[in-house]
């Protein structure tokens, strides 16, 4: 019985590697999701300035067009001069003509302070841009090294997947099945060691009875609170 222990034991210690590195396999795809999110949102902002820049011409397309329009109705009223016949008839042209400059020196103005941001746009264009790439290289050496881990520990995880199939034909079938049982109930855990007379995963006090039949290892003894496969550890006094 004693060597059942020993493979008993050994089984648990390779479970919960196993589980370990199922655990961090699992968590892989949510790592490359994050990190995936952050070239995602770096495009978005070089994306969003360069509909801003769009944007912004098209305004200045639409100034420039009112100057035009507004310019071609001052030529025609500057034409106009030369054939006015009264006085007053001149001086409300003059006026017409001197509001129609004011709006065109406006509108000018205002195609200044448009191209202006223009070359701030363009300038947080090539900022992001640039961030951009710098965050496509870190990623994708991040994304390099998380594969390079992963086939690391699937080839591990297969290694001690094989040492089990080798290990569990030499428990007896019942006991497997109370082993299994027991992991699938108690979180992967189905035994737990015995230190200075309590049980190490519930730190319930193991009566001194029970702590002689768990030392001889003739049957099995549960925790009467967790539940667990009780033991001794082998460095420790049997
Ligand atoms: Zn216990």
């Amino acid at each position: 019985m004693e060597a059942v222990f020993d493979r008993l034991i050994q089984l648990q210690d390779l479970d919960k590697k196993i589980k370990e590195i199922s655990l961090f396999l699992d968590n892989i795809p949510s790592r490359l999701h994050t990190i995936d999110a952050k070239i995602k949102e770096s495009e978005q902002i070089v994306d969003s300035a360069k509909s801003e820049l769009t944007h912004n011409q098209k305004i200045r397309r639409n100034l420039e067009a009112d100057t035009q329009d507004v310019k071609e109705r001052q030529k025609k009223y500057k034409s106009q001069l030369n054939s006015v016949k009264t006085n007053l008839e001149y001086s409300t042209l003059l006026k017409e003509i001197d509001d129609v400059q004011k709006k065109i020196d406006a509108v000018e103005e205002q195609i200044i302070t448009e191209m202006l941001s223009a070359d701030d746009l363009e300038e947080a264009i090539q900022t992001a841009e640039r961030k951009a790439e710098v965050i496509r290289d870190e990623v994708s050496r991040e994304k390099d090294a998380i594969i390079r881990d992963k086939e690391a520990r699937e080839t591990k995880k297969a290694a001690l997947l094989e040492k089990r199939n080798t290990l569990v034909p030499q428990i007896p079938a019942g006991l497997m099945t109370q082993y299994s049982a027991l992991s699938g109930k108690l979180f992967g855990i189905a035994l737990s060691p015995i230190i200075d007379e309590f049980c190490a995963m519930c730190y319930m006090r193991i009566r001194p009875q029970m702590l002689n039949e768990i030392r001889a290892e003739k049957e099995v003894i549960l925790c009467e609170n967790c539940g667990r496969i009780l033991y001794f550890e082998r460095s420790a006094a049997k």
